[in-house]
């Protein structure tokens, strides 16, 4: 279920005219439906009931406050990546014990400050981590809670960028040398072995994968109990969403487009999965972050220029890779509709931004309606990697983003205005006075 469809040729986020938040508030624009995040967060959680488990819903997907509220308010736990994001989950009134920290590369400041919050557990990633959580621990007289993160060796058949469970990539501890690990961390001061934590990759729309990797973890996590006692056991995030068909998904219910496409639901995940993992007796953590808000937003955007070349006809439009750069980085696909549900024949279209990159598009040869100059577009599933990977290139600012629920829409970040853009920036000390202009 989403809640962007179409009334009266109008498209609505839940009971809201998208066209009434163009008008005032311009574009581009990041909106976001509640209804959305509570209905996909309530099937994941409802799915999982017969496990102890707590879902950390994978912030860096959609760091607004007002997201991490509403899923606050559900119960969720939250899946974080810098001492940064732990500060966003209490700005926006979440808990931080109920945060698991992740990362590569956390520093001794980040280490320390997740350590003073009482969060859930580290997820660690490398031998030297551990011993440099265990010297901040010491230093601080704090029992840092730790799971190491386990790479599966499972292809997860997704896109390279968002592969994660090989040994082609950065992340986690070879399966054959997690044991070893534990050991040696069980030696080291300071360190609870909480637990074991595994995440495969992205945008997984089959159960295979995650029924393969737990069949081979769940072993290794039970011969770990055994030793040193854990309380839970991260299966990570990476469930799959609708890109194609989106918005026709959205009324034809969880997951099944009209084209008849099948993907992954939280019920065949749970079914799959919650008879692997009951026996051992443990919570079990999900990590999903575009499972939760990637359907829950779209980027609305107006067209500025029509030009039409031998080949192509490009649709020029005021959106651009700084404000959504998934097809840029991952060759990804958005439903592109047009806020107004016309008919009538559909011309090749290229979606363009302003951007001097070639990368800046948003579609390629898509069969879009005829638009002109003045109307506006609506690219649907853009709410997960969508706005949190914004930047000012180029010198343009960050759109706003916009909460709905129900009748009600309330502004959650404001436009960031330009001169804010380099508000940091000052000239060199020996190049004199800033000038006015
Ligand atoms: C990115 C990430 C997630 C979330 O991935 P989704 O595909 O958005 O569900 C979960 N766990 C870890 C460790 C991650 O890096």
């Amino acid at each position: 279920m989403h809640s962007f469809r179409y009334v009266k040729d109008q498209l609505q986020c839940e009971d809201v005219i998208l066209a009434d938040l163009v008008k005032k508030h311009g574009t581009p624009l990041y909106v976001y439906s509640q209804a959305t995040l509570s209905d996909h967060f309530t099937k994941l959680d409802q799915a999982l009931a017969p496990l102890d488990h707590l879902i950390c819903f994978a912030m860096k997907s959609n760091s607004n406050l007002a997201v991490i509220r509403t899923l606050a308010d559900l119960g969720s736990g939250f899946d974080t990546v810098s001492a940064g994001e732990i500060r966003r989950v209490i700005a926006a009134g979440g808990d931080p014990r109920k945060c698991v920290f992740a990362g590569v590369g956390k520093t001794e400041e980040e280490i320390a400050f997740a350590l003073d919050q009482s969060i859930y557990s580290f997820n660690v990633e490398s031998e030297a981590e551990l011993g440099r959580i265990s010297r901040v621990a010491v230093k601080r007289r704090k029992i840092a809670p730790i799971a190491v993160r386990v790479n599966p060796n499972v292809d997860a058949g997704t896109h390279a960028k968002i592969t994660t469970g090989t040994y082609e990539n950065k992340f986690g501890i070879a399966f054959e040398e997690i044991e070893g690990v534990y050991a040696r961390a069980s030696r080291l001061p300071n360190l609870r072995l909480r637990g074991l934590q595994m995440h495969i990759g992205s945008q997984l729309t089959e159960v295979k994968p995650f029924a393969f990797s737990v069949d081979k973890v769940a072993p290794l996590v039970a011969r770990l109990n055994g030793k040193y006692g854990f309380d839970f056991f991260s299966i990570g995030g990476g469930i799959g969403i609708v890109y194609k068909d989106a918005l026709a998904s959205g009324s034809e219910g969880w997951w099944k487009t009209p084209t008849g496409r099948r993907i992954l639901t939280p019920s065949t995940y749970a079914e799959t999965l919650v008879p692997k993992l009951k026996s051992l007796g443990l919570r079990i953590l999900l990590e999903p972050g575009r499972f939760l808000t990637g359907n829950a937003g779209a980027l609305v955007t107006r067209v500025e220029y029509i030009k039409k070349t031998g080949k192509k006809n490009f649709v020029i439009v005021d959106a651009a890779m700084n404000d959504l750069i998934r097809p840029a980085f991952y060759d990804s696909y958005h439903e592109i509709v047009p806020l107004g549900r016309r008919g009538g024949k559909t011309v090749p279209s290229d979606v363009v931004g302003p951007i001097c990159e070639s990368g800046d598009y948003f579609a390629k040869d898509r069969p879009l309606p005829k638009v002109g100059e003045g109307d506006c577009l609506v690219l649907l599933s853009a709410g997960a990697y969508g706005s949190v990977m914004g930047s000012n290139y180029n010198s343009r600012s960050l759109p706003p983003e916009i909460l709905v629920n129900g009748r009600k829409a309330s502004v959650v970040r404001r436009r960031q205005a330009i001169p804010e853009v380099w508000a940091g920036e000052k000239l060199a000390a020996w190049q004199g006075r800033k000038s006015k202009a």
